[in-house]
């Protein structure tokens, strides 16, 4: 064996060009290590989520004959560390060629670089064949722009790709985007379809991780484990979206409801964030699903689908190499908060929090509402530090890893990065969930009132934040007409606001 290749955990992509061949002298190597279980705490589906993925993509390489070094985090000869582990292998099997393929994460990317520099031996980066932008052309697209909207990069993107066009300039359907037409709010009609679950028995694995220590946090039950960790069970998932799923994503797009953790939403970013499906595999699946069953699917629902991919993940990929290191650091709006104890259990009387917040504890998932609109509004609301927001969004959900978290969380949700990703911040009073919702009927604040005791907090945090920062949002027109009706507000009524959201802030456990 000559050459050593590194397949890091969000790296499964069997498509690869690399497995394209066996060759006989080269060595592929994967590892679990204590490197990434703690880098921050993790949730506990995530960690066995990432693992088993891992195993099941070794043994698919083996059955094809490929060399493969598998280090498991319990094994003694796991040093734990990526250079540690590279270096020990390195020398063991007289390595003359060290490759990798381009990590996602700044962290990794970094490491990686420096480990290359110190190496004596030849080393050799690739493509993860991945991604449909390289992580230079988000940059190089808004070179000379003002600003850096997202729906001008993803217009170029279908014309690049070629994904619903009518011709070479005109969309299909006459309109780049039906946003308008998706914010229906699920009132227990038109009927969810079973989901497409997974019960897997995980105990093995689960004591491995307990063994070795790591520390996690939320539920898991170790004999139904409901997430997908091949390429075969991703597709299953892909499939089962299509046909049961996609007449009504965009419709129900931003709904939200306390007993529907999932609603239409396609569960699939985890397939994708670890490389298990190709973003274009899964756009043309949904198109081709539509194509097929045009009479019954329109075509806003298959577009609200494909801007999330095309678009917003592409854009949020490079928005991340465009702006980090810095964007780690970023905190626009100095807030300074802690985050309250309760999003690590959901004992809150606020019935949106403790829904959202329970739910993502039981599955290690959260549709994009419920991140947005519920907890990232209310930690945008009570002011709370976006490291403290990054961590918790970082660790709880099974497919968060750097590039997709840190860009949602700090940029659209807590604006902390001054508006690269938002052109406003994403907060809103009790009137929108309530809107969206059913979680209002059943809480112990009354979402309708303003003040007083049992008055909605969200009432409350909204004004005191546009109040608080009002400063900050002066000269941004898209904040003209609530900073106006801020201003309508008398001096009492400002003091009586802020009395009650410094002791929402500061008492997190009364609410
Ligand atoms: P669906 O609603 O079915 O959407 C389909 C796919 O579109 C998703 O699988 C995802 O790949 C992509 N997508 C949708 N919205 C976005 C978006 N805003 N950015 C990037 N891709 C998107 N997504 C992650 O993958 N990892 C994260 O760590 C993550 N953290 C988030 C934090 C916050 C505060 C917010 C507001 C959003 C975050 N998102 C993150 C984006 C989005 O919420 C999730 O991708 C989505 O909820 C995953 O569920 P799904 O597969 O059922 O998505
Ligand atoms: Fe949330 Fe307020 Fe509605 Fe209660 S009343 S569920 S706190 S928005």
């Amino acid at each position: 064996i000559t050459k050593l290749r590194l397949i890091l955990g969000d790296q499964l992509n069997h498509k690869h060009t690399w497995f394209k061949e066996q060759e006989k002298n080269t060595l592929y190597v994967l590892m679990e290590m204590r490197q990434e279980t703690d880098y921050v705490m993790h949730h506990i589906q995530k960690v066995v989520g990432f693992f088993s993925a891992m195993r099941n993509f070794a043994e698919y390489l083996k059955e094809r004959g490929h060399q493969v070094i598998y280090l498991k985090i319990s094994d003694k000869k796991n040093k734990q560390t990526l250079p540690e582990n590279l270096k020990q292998l390195i020398s063991e099997y007289k390595i003359e060629k060290f490759e990798y393929q381009l990590p996602d994460e700044y962290r990794l990317d970094v490491q990686l670089k420096d480990f290359c520099n110190d190496l004596k031996i030849e080393t050799e980066v690739y493509d993860t064949e991945h991604f449909l932008t390289s992580r230079e052309d988000l940059t190089n697209f808004y070179k000379g722009k003002k600003n850096m909207i997202m729906e001008y990069f993803y217009r170029d993107m279908r014309k690049k790709y070629d994904v619903l066009m009518l011709t070479e300039k005109d969309p299909e359907g006459g309109k780049w985007n039906f946003d308008k037409s998706n914010r229906k709010k699920w009132t227990g009609k038109p009927e969810i379809p079973h989901e497409r679950g997974f019960r897997k028995d995980v105990s093995e694995i689960l004591k491995e991780i307990e063994k070795s220590g790591i520390k996690t946090f939320g539920n898991i039950d170790v004999e139904k484990f409901n997430w997908p960790t091949s390429r075969e069970d991703s597709l299953s998932v892909l499939n089962y979206f299509c046909k049961n799923l996609l007449v009504h994503f965009g419709d129900f797009q931003d709904a939200l409801h306390s007993e529907q953790a999932y609603l239409f939403h396609s569960r699939l970013s985890f397939s994708l964030n670890t490389k298990m499906l190709h973003p274009k595999e899964v756009i043309d699946a949904a198109i081709a699903h539509w194509r097929e069953h045009k009479d019954e699917i329109d075509i806003s629902q298959v577009e609200g689908f494909v801007r999330q991919i095309l678009g917003w993940r592409e854009y949020m990929r490079g928005i991340y190499w465009k702006e980090m290191p810095g964007y780690r650091r970023t905190n626009k709006l100095d807030n300074q908060n802690k985050l309250p104890e309760f999003y690590w259990t959901g004992n809150t009387k606020m019935n949106c929090l403790k829904h959202s917040i329970k739910q993502s504890l039981d599955n290690a998932y959260a549709h994009h509402i419920q991140r947005l609109m519920i907890t990232g509004n209310y930690a945008l609301l009570t002011q709370t530090h976006p490291n403290a927001v990054d961590a918790w969004y970082l660790g709880i959900y099974i497919d968060a890893i750097e590039w997709v978290e840190i860009t949602n969380t700090r940029g659209m949700s807590q604006f902390a990065d001054g508006g690269i990703v938002a052109t406003k911040p994403y907060v809103s009073s009790g009137s929108y969930i309530h809107k969206m919702s059913n979680y209002c009927k059943a809480c112990a604040y009354d979402v309708k009132k303003k003040t007083g005791e049992n008055s909605c907090p969200f009432n409350t945090l909204y004004w005191n934040f546009l109040a608080e920062k009002r400063e900050f949002f002066k000269g941004n027109r898209r904040m003209a007409m609530m900073l106006s009706m801020l201003d309508k507000k008398s001096g009492d009524e400002i003091v009586t606001i802020k009395d009650r959201a410094n002791d929402i802030i500061n008492n997190p456990e009364k609410f």
